[in-house]
């Protein structure tokens, strides 16, 4: 059972020969508007591997917030503890994507932002009787400390997606973090060590366990990712595809391992080869939601 905690937004992707200058009007050649955002992502990512997922969020009164819940109940994500706000919009993200795949992407945290303690303190049942709690940087800091709180007390495993790359953590809220899952620029941004080879990717997992958190998986895009436990250390190459949209590549590795992952970490090296294998069927696809694989295709994609 996993428990999502994090933002739900829509993003509208905006597609453009070149940004516009300051002061230019441009015309666009299309804008479609589609459910995301990291949290909504790693919630349906999980479902798709059959994990019965919950999540914990906020969105608007409006058009938005209820393309995103119908987005989570077709996948079967409990939305029992989605908060509708009536005073502030669903959270969204715009996304001008170039000609040459360049993209440029602002964000409104709008109803994601609004995600409060309280919020917390009422999803306290989907928290302690779920076995790992995510979450990630689209939501207010101080709110996931305190669902990490909950779910520490109760023997809940926590994994953090520190995502996207954010300084002035609270040292607590990695204290509180069982696994840390960043890629390398946010690994950079926490550790300050750059993540390049394997050497630097050791060096990364001692800081992060001077930090306090005692297991850590980097994602390294078409490389594959590197794992750190308590129970050993190694590198598990990415499968060779064609990339052709790397949007969700993360989140649905995230999901994926949350849904895969044995409490113990015992089976580490299977549930991060797994997850490699579900995001390379991921960047194959265009858009976010619509290229995150069933389980089926993935153990397909095995041979299975
Ligand atoms: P993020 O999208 O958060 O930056 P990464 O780029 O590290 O995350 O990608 C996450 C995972 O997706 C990688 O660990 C890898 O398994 C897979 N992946 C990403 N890009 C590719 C690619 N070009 N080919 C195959 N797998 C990929």
């Amino acid at each position: 059972k996993v428990t999502v905690l994090g933002s739900l937004n829509a993003d509208t992707i905006m597609h453009i020969e070149r940004l516009p200058k300051q002061g230019e009007t441009m015309a666009m050649y299309d804008a479609t508007t589609a459910p995301g955002g990291k949290g909504a992502n790693q919630a349906i990512a999980a479902a798709r591997m059959e994990a019965k997922t919950t999540f914990v969020g906020a969105i608007g009164d409006d058009q938005n917030g209820q393309m995103l819940l119908d987005a989570m109940i077709h996948d079967n994500v409990d939305i029992t503890n989605i908060k509708k706000r009536d005073n502030i919009g669903t959270g969204s993200a715009f996304i001008m994507l170039e000609k040459d795949g360049s993209n440029t992407i602002l964000i409104h945290g709008g109803a994601n932002q609004s995600l409060s303690i309280e919020d917390v303190k009422s999803a306290t049942d989907a928290i302690i009787n779920c076995d790992i709690l995510v979450a990630q940087f689209e939501t207010p800091l101080a709110v996931t400390l305190k669902a990490f709180e909950i779910a520490k007390q109760n023997g809940v495993f926590t994994i953090l997606n520190p995502a996207p790359a954010k300084t002035n953590i609270q040292p607590e809220l990695l204290h509180l973090t069982d696994l840390i899952v960043p890629n390398e620029t946010e690994a950079e941004t926490i550790s300050g060590i750059p993540v390049t080879d394997e050497a630097s990717m050791v060096a990364n997992a001692l800081k992060f366990r001077q930090l306090g958190v005692p297991n850590l998986i980097i994602t390294v895009g078409a490389r594959g990712a590197y794992y750190s436990t308590v129970n050993g250390a190694g590198f598990v190459p990415a499968f060779k595809v064609k990339a052709i949209d790397t949007t969700a590549a993360g989140d649905t590795f995230i999901g994926t391992l949350a849904s895969q992952l044995e409490l113990d970490l015992s089976n580490i090296v299977d549930a991060v080869r797994f997850s490699n294998r579900a995001s390379s069927i991921t960047v194959q696809g265009a858009g976010a939601l619509p290229s995150i694989p069933k389980l089926t295709q993935v153990k397909a994609a095995f041979g299975e």
